[in-house]
């Protein structure tokens, strides 16, 4: 019968489609984590910053470095692609050691003294030799672990809870600050961030798209923000892309923001540019 054999062509259709993406998935996946595997990620790998401001005077307080993989290969490579193969490949700590390097390389030659964050992968901190590599990365670049912004996901105290704090405990003592990275997107709970050694939320993007037009979103970035100030701890708003979401955000007492809205991530240089024209003294008509 006709219109049975066009369904059946239609479902079996369906059927290859979904396989040959979910193959195509696969063999992407896998084909970038060959080329990661033998990529010269010392000449490959180079960090963008993004600015984090204050929006009460529209200072820079600081720079997000964020990874960014150019393969001769495969071209531009985003790092939410390959910094989760990298980690499932067991080889985050090749990427983290170089990133870090430059990170800090460029922060220790900038003239004000701005705030550097960086994130760190859970399989960074899961292991003792994992923090000391780190240890004497920071400690080699001459950069003070107190303009230090270490980031960590909350997913990352699932790994491996009590090897994972203690290394966060050791980076803290050190003077760095730790900062809770895509807060709200995770499950902790209350009892295990009070016993992390932190001193900085960044809420998520996801929370802050449409805030103003989202009475469910508002709710959780109030809380997220009284539970901060409750805690003692500063608060970085992520994602901020629109003057509503700023204002809405302005409402309910954000101070720290990072988002399209003020800027992209920066190569170095345009970095330096931005903090020039938003330094503390003259800002107060940048924004
Ligand atoms: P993240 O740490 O939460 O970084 C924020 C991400 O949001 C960055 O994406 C940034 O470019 C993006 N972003 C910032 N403002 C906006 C905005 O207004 N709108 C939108 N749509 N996006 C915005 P990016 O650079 O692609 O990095 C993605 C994720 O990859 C990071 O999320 C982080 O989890 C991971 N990552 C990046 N660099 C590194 C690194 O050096 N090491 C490790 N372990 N992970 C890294
Ligand atoms: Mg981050
Ligand atoms: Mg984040
Ligand atoms: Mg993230």
């Amino acid at each position: 019968d006709y219109a049975l054999y066009h369904a059946k062509k239609r479902l079996r259709g369906g059927a290859v489609l979904f396989n040959t993406d979910h193959e195509h998935q696969i063999n992407l996946e896998a084909r970038i984590e060959s080329v990661l595997k033998q990529a010269d990620l010392e000449k490959e790998l180079s960090v963008v910053f993004q600015p984090i401001v204050d929006i009460r005077d529209g200072s820079t307080i600081g720079f997000e470095a964020l990874a960014r993989w150019d393969s001769p290969t495969l071209g531009k490579v985003s790092p939410a692609s390959f910094i989760p193969i990298a980690e499932r490949a067991g080889m985050i700590g090749s990427l983290t050691r170089p990133l870090f390097r430059k990170a800090l390389d460029a922060a220790i030659s900038w003239d004000a003294p701005l705030r550097l964050s960086f994130n760190l992968s859970a399989h960074d901190l899961n292991a003792a030799d994992g923090v000391l590599a780190i240890i004497g990365i920071i400690e080699t670049s001459g950069f003070d672990p107190k303009r230090l912004d270490l980031e960590i996901t909350e997913t990352a105290f699932t790994h491996d809870f009590e090897q994972v704090t203690q290394s966060v405990e050791t980076l803290r003592r050190l003077g760095c600050g730790i900062s809770l990275d895509d807060f709200g997107t995770g499950y902790s709970s209350l009892t295990r961030l009070h016993a992390l050694p932190l001193t900085k939320f960044k809420i998520d993007r996801s929370f802050v798209t449409n805030l103003h037009q989202s009475p469910a979103s508002y709710k959780i970035v109030k809380s997220l923000l009284t539970l901060s100030a409750d805690m003692g701890l500063d608060c970085v708003i992520e994602g901020v892309e629109t003057e509503e979401e700023l204002e809405a955000l302005k409402a309910l007492g954000g101070t720290s923001v990072q988002g399209y809205l003020f800027s992209p991530p920066l190569p170095e240089e345009q970095a330096m540019e931005f903090a020039a024209r938003t330094s503390r003294e003259d800002s107060k008509i940048a924004v």
